[in-house]
């Protein structure tokens, strides 16, 4: 079996790149196989990408333990959040609004384009990953006695003895591995740009319930510092229908549409670029592991994008993933079933819940049922009275919990 890696992961995004990266600083080199071309530098940072992750303090402490946190050309951290109904008096805040650019202590957590991530997840791995292989396609995934075969285009075939399926929402490994999913239609779409408005966002993420769905807006990093507060990424969730119609409008009549349906929250909507439209469908692995084999990150699960969570819990089993297989490597073991099983066990029942609540709330914040909505606003008032209910709810959403009992806890 000399010929067999010990580590094979298929995709180097932000959830894939950060796994080879930890399991490097653990003295452990994967070989990475992404289908990405290399990203120029210069071409990644001078273009503005209209959608934000926004990224939980575990994210962002698990990206500074690699060393990649401090690489990233621009970020915009955020110090509130105040979410509402419509129709409703139901709303809730958390943090404050921050006149000036927040220090990294006053922060809840930060928004980041995708396209800035993975280019610094591919800088770091270009320096420490020995065997990172872009521009890669992997054509066939088969079980065999004892390790897993990876054939790629070229017609090489890898054998290892643990593979790690990072390849996102369309899982290619996940699906030569016979793993089933359940699939939750929404039947909804999430239309997502940059816009820039005329009253400054003062670093709070704000998220309306219209009738419709909910309608986010997130503070992001200007290309030009001068128009720095002004401008943020949306993230609209609409019925399919809703959003067809939508993305078919020129762009004078989506601002003045989103000035309106925003209720003028942030005074006029003046500029908007990139519009683009994403189907939204919620998708759980049935297993996160077999034998040899561990799916993380969207390959595993793809949840709601009203929470702002889905690469959040990615980055966690990524993390709780390097972890058990580093404990066990300890004692000479190396991905057994049963350390993958541990993974497993931490990682899904804490997905599944975030993944049916954030349907239930979806649900819940659109319904037109009279005592669901009196419900929904009497409920919200309640949470935005109790101090108690609000640092819980600060305390979940940072993410530190999914770290409690691994060796990157803090
Ligand atoms: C509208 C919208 C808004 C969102 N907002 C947020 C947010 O605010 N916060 C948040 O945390 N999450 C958010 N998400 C979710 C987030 O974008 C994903 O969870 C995250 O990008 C998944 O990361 P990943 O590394 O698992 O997968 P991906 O980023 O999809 O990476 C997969 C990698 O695998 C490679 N690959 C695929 N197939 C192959 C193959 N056969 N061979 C080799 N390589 C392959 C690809 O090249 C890619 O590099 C949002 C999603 C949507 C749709």
């Amino acid at each position: 079996m000399s010929d067999v890696l010990d580590v094979v992961i298929v995709g180097g995004g932000l959830v894939g790149g950060l796994t080879a990266l930890l399991l490097a600083q653990g003295g452990v080199q994967a070989t990475v196989l992404d289908a990405a071309p290399i990203l120029d530098p210069e071409h990644v940072k001078s273009m503005l990408n209209p959608r934000v992750l926004a990224l939980s303090q575990a994210t962002i402490h698990l990206l500074k333990a690699v060393n990649v946190w401090n690489d990233l050309p621009r970020q915009m951290p955020y110090t509130g959040m105040h979410v509402w109904n419509k129709n409703g008096y139901g709303e809730i805040e958390f943090g404050q609004v921050s006149q000036f650019i927040p220090t990294a202590d006053q922060a809840l957590g930060s928004m980041v384009e995708p396209s800035l991530l993975n280019l610094v997840i591919q800088q770091k791995m270009l320096q420490q990953i020995q065997d990172y292989r872009t521009q890669v396609k992997v054509v066939r995934v088969e079980q065999q006695v004892e390790c897993w075969c990876v054939e790629l285009a070229d017609g090489q075939i890898l054998k290892t003895r643990l593979l790690i399926g990072a390849d996102g929402a369309n899982s290619f490994v996940r699906d030569q591995a016979y793993i089933g999913l359940d699939v939750l239609d929404y039947h909804q779409a999430a239309i997502s740009c940059a816009i820039k408005t005329t009253q400054p966002h003062q670093y709070v993420a704000r998220q309306i319930f219209l009738p419709t769905g909910p309608l986010a807006f997130l503070p992001m990093a200007s290309l030009d510092e001068q128009e720095n507060g002004y401008w943020q990424s949306i993230v609209w969730t609409l019925p399919e229908d809703y959003a067809e119609e939508y993305s078919a409008f020129s762009d004078a009549e989506f601002i003045q549409l989103l000035t309106r349906e925003s209720q003028h929250m942030l005074g006029e909507v003046i500029d908007v670029r990139s519009r683009a439209r994403f189907p939204l469908k919620a998708r759980s692995a049935q297993h996160y592991v077999k034998a040899g084999l561990a799916l993380i990150g969207d390959a595993a699960h793809v949840i709601h994008p009203l929470a702002g969570q889905g690469v959040n819990i990615g980055c966690l089993d990524a993390a709780v993933l390097c972890d058990v297989l580093l404990h066990d490597l300890q004692r000479g073991v190396w991905a057994h079933e049963q350390t993958l099983r541990r993974y497993e066990h931490q990682r899904k029942g804490q997905n599944a819940a975030m993944m049916h609540s954030m349907s239930a709330i979806g649900w819940l914040e659109t319904t037109e049922i009279t005592p669901l909505i009196f419900a929904r606003n009497f409920g919200l008032r309640q949470v935005n009275r109790s101090t108690l209910f609000k640092d819980a709810f600060m305390q979940q959403a940072s993410g530190l919990h999914g770290l409690k009992n691994t060796r990157y806890a803090i």
